[in-house]
């Protein structure tokens, strides 16, 4: 299976502003050497504690940010490269479903104009031909074409989450970006729109980057996982893989916090202590190390790099000394 997008030792470093002057006191790397590929026609799943990086890949993704380092490739061609414009008329592949469709859908327009936005900056269809695009791309999400003309507030979260996807997909791109696109939703209609997306996939032949906090979900949607934290990859499976025999510690300590359907996971139970350290100073080592059962002496001091163990990566040292 050949991959549509490859990050490529991608790095984001924010600058830290201090005094009346504003001057850089330091950076926060949040995200810091990610080298994954996702394949066509898949679903790659990221996983983390709000704060380890997800959103921030995936806003380098879709163009929202530049990057510090590396370089993100799209079908084998350069995309984003730090220090260097990013291929625009290649970046409307990609598109993006947030959390939040009412916060990103103008509250004074009605939505078929948010829904034809992407079109109208692109300088794609006319008018006659944008207003068949949106009421095409509402039924294919489920909504009457005749909601082009009602305003966000008339629709319930569900509604407006179809709406987001609806204007995502209008652009007929390759890829999507799901960026936790259920946290804001009840759990019955969560369920609606991982079918709705399951469908789509289906059938617009569609490759998705999942984000979620939520293990239940992403389980549900993955095909492959990849576990963050602290702007790091520390483990990445395939999904059946990871959710059923799990190895490094932290994604173990996740696993433990949420209930998984099925009697027949090893998952081991770890108790998740502490918060997630501060990015600015980022502890010594392997930064999960202060939160870690199984550290020692060797994890305050080296940092764990990927290691490939059984088809699975993980970033550990005691998965490769085979302490657990
Ligand atoms: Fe724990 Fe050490 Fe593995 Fe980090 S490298 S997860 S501290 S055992």
């Amino acid at each position: 299976m050949s991959a549509l997008v490859q990050f490529r030792h991608v790095k984001k470093a924010f600058p830290v502003r201090k005094g009346m002057f504003q001057r850089v006191v330091g950076h926060v790397t949040a995200v810091n050497g990610v080298t994954i590929d996702v394949a066509r026609g898949k679903t790659l799943g990221v996983v983390g504690e709000s704060g380890c990086g997800k959103s921030t890949l995936a806003k380098m993704l879709v163009g929202l940010l530049d990057l510090t380092e590396g370089e993100i490739l799209f079908d084998g061609k350069p995309l984003h490269k730090a220090g260097t414009p990013s291929d625009n008329q290649a970046s409307r592949n990609i598109q993006i479903v947030f959390q939040d469709p009412f916060s990103s859908l103008d509250p004074r327009l009605p939505v078929g104009h948010s829904i034809a936005e992407g079109m109208v900056i692109h300088k794609i269809g006319n008018a006659t031909t944008r207003r068949q695009a949106v009421s095409d791309m509402l039924e294919l999400v489920g909504l009457p074409p005749i909601a082009a003309n009602r305003y966000p507030h008339e629709f319930s979260g569900g509604q407006r989450q179809r709406i987001g996807i609806a204007r995502a997909l209008i652009m007929k791109p390759a890829f999507v970006v799901c960026d936790e696109p259920t946290s804001a939703l009840d759990v019955s209609v969560q369920a609606q729109i991982l079918n709705l997306l399951r469908r789509l996939q289906g059938e617009l032949d569609l490759t998705l980057m999942f984000i979620s906090h939520n293990l239940s979900v992403v389980q549900h949607v993955a095909d492959d996982v990849m576990v963050m934290y602290l702007g790091v990859p520390v483990e990445i499976a395939p999904s059946e893989t990871l959710f059923s025999n799990p190895l490094h510690p932290y994604t173990k300590a996740l696993l433990s916090a949420t209930p998984i359907a099925d009697p027949e996971s090893r998952v081991e139970r770890i108790r998740l202590e502490g918060e997630l350290p501060s990015p600015i100073n980022p502890p010594s080592g392997c930064t999960f190390h202060p939160r870690c059962p199984l550290a020692n002496e060797r994890c305050k001091r080296e940092v764990p790099q990927l290691h490939e163990h059984e088809g699975v990566l993980t970033a550990c040292h005691a998965v490769e000394e085979g302490r657990c």
